[in-house]
């Protein structure tokens, strides 16, 4: 037998993949893994096969095309006011899980520290173990998931590098307001860090709640590295194109390592999505109105099951916690949950360094409401008409 390397040794599958495979095993209705089950508009579909079809077919450009670069930085202008050199500033990854990796390993040194919100998404813990980084996690506590200043600060070493900062948050949903943004900004100009923040939800947000770049904020811009990704705003999570933008030496940094990563990917998808943001910038805001409509539904019908249940400001995810039912870990709970209801949900202590910890996630579990109404519908009737209690 050959082992793997200690690098990958005892990472497993993601949990997605999990409970994604145990959805497809027990035939449940899949509220784990974020992934809608419509597709994005037609207009980005069409013109991604009329591209294929033209013959963008070979290689892109290692940055990413022109086009695309270009509406990206339109796009951070449009919504945003931020103006940027599309050939030094934005660079075109595969998906944000790869200009995630690309910042962590071209930003952290070994035994650099690196400051992570947690629950973290669990892509963020895996590359700043590869590039030899030091987690230190900061945790957003239920029930309203704030970011505690008087925490950040105490996180902050001699070694800490950079701020890994996630809003609108995945798994809790919450949207980081204009004061904890405030604290992030002080902490990182007080002690000279960097900032990478993943946005990737950053036009999912609801009841008027808007998203603020953290790369807005003064003394910001310089620092920060903002990601984003098609994906979550177009409903193409399969699509997998993604971006980096901010300062030039940031990027450079970045796609220095990303060359080696992936290269270039999705070159037919590549001009579908620049279509996408200059044609259709109104899709994602249609698209949020949706999903509030359906967080709603969703929320109801979880708290009609008796799962105390924390509502979201944005992203595709509500958390629920399972000790009220007399659940001890909310793993065991996602395990039970296809044979007694026939849904399948995501538990949170994954996304812990200590899910045991003061007010971390042991008992908390998360579910996906970017699906179809009608399955939002069943699957909130299969809950409600089941025993999910573990007495
Ligand atoms: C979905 C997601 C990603 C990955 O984005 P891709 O474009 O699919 O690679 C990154 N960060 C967060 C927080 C996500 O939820």
């Amino acid at each position: 037998m050959h082992s793997p390397a200690r690098r990958v040794a005892g990472m497993g599958s993601t949990i997605f993949a999990e409970m994604s495979a145990l959805a497809v095993r027990t035939g449940a209705i899949n509220l784990g893994q974020g992934f809608p089950d419509t597709d994005g508009p037609a207009l980005i579909l069409d013109s991604a096969v009329q591209a294929i079809r033209g013959g963008a077919n070979q290689y892109a450009p290692g940055i990413g095309i022109p086009a695309l670069r270009q509406a990206i930085a339109r796009h951070q202008q449009r919504h945003y006011g931020i103006e940027l050199d599309p050939d030094t500033q934005v660079t075109v990854t595969t998906g944000c899980t790869e200009a995630i990796a690309g910042a962590l390993l071209g930003l952290v040194d070994p035994g650099d520290e690196v400051i992570v919100l947690e629950p973290s998404y669990d892509s963020y813990n895996a590359m700043i173990a590869f590039a030899g980084g030091v987690r230190r996690p900061v945790t957003l506590r239920a029930p309203d998931f704030r970011l505690d200043p008087a925490e950040l600060a105490a996180a902050v070493s001699p070694r800490t590098r950079l701020l890994l900062l996630n809003s609108p948050h995945n798994p809790t949903g919450r949207v980081l307001d204009a004061g904890e943004l405030g604290a992030v900004a002080e902490v990182a100009i007080e002690h000279d860090l960097l900032v990478v923040t993943d946005e990737v939800y950053e036009h999912l947000t609801f009841d008027g709640r808007a998203h603020v770049p953290i790369s807005t904020l003064p003394g910001m811009a310089e620092r920060t590295l903002t990601l984003s990704s098609a994906g979550k705003s177009y409903s193409v999570t399969g699509w997998k194109v993604g971006w980096a933008t901010g300062p030039p030496e940031l990027v450079a940094a970045l796609t220095a390592a990303k060359q080696w990563l992936s290269y270039t990917s999705g070159a037919p998808l590549q001009p579908a999505v620049a279509a996408a943001l200059d044609e259709a910038p109104d899709f994602p805001a249609t698209l949020a109105v949706e999903l509030q409509a359906r967080r709603d539904e969703l929320v109801a019908g979880l708290r009609g099951a008796g799962l105390a249940t924390y509502s979201a400001q944005g992203t595709y995810f509500v958390t629920s916690d399972v000790a009220d039912l007399g659940w001890s870990s909310g793993r065991e709970f996602c395990l039970a949950l296809p044979e007694r209801a026939g849904v399948v949900a995501v538990p949170l202590e994954v996304f812990y360094d200590d899910p045991d910890g003061p007010g971390a996630g042991r008992h908390l579990v998360r579910w996906a409401f970017c699906k179809r109404p009608e399955v939002i519908a069943d699957a909130t009737r299969r809950l409600m008409a089941a025993d999910l209690s573990n007495a």
